[in-house]
């Protein structure tokens, strides 16, 4: 699926409704990248990493996130 243009630069997107984040080098349709983008209630990361989206409570989502602790 296409990247959204405002997130062009980043690479990991939070879901602030259910605090998942996606990745968007890997989001699939079931992520419903462009319904949260509509929502306005995403969030992005600064250091724009999946260590720093734990650390704010954001859990990956099973559908673009190959976590180790959900192998
Ligand atoms: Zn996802």
């Amino acid at each position: 699926m296409a990247r959204p243009t405002r997130f062009e630069h980043f690479r990991w997107l939070g879901d602030k409704r259910n605090q998942r984040v996606h990745d968007l080098d890997r989001a699939t349709d079931a992520c419903d990248i462009d319904e949260l983008m509509a929502s306005e209630q995403f969030a992005a990361f600064g250091p724009d990493m999946l260590p720093e989206a734990r650390n704010r409570s954001y859990r990956p989502c099973r559908h673009c996130v190959s976590a180790p602790v959900d192998a």
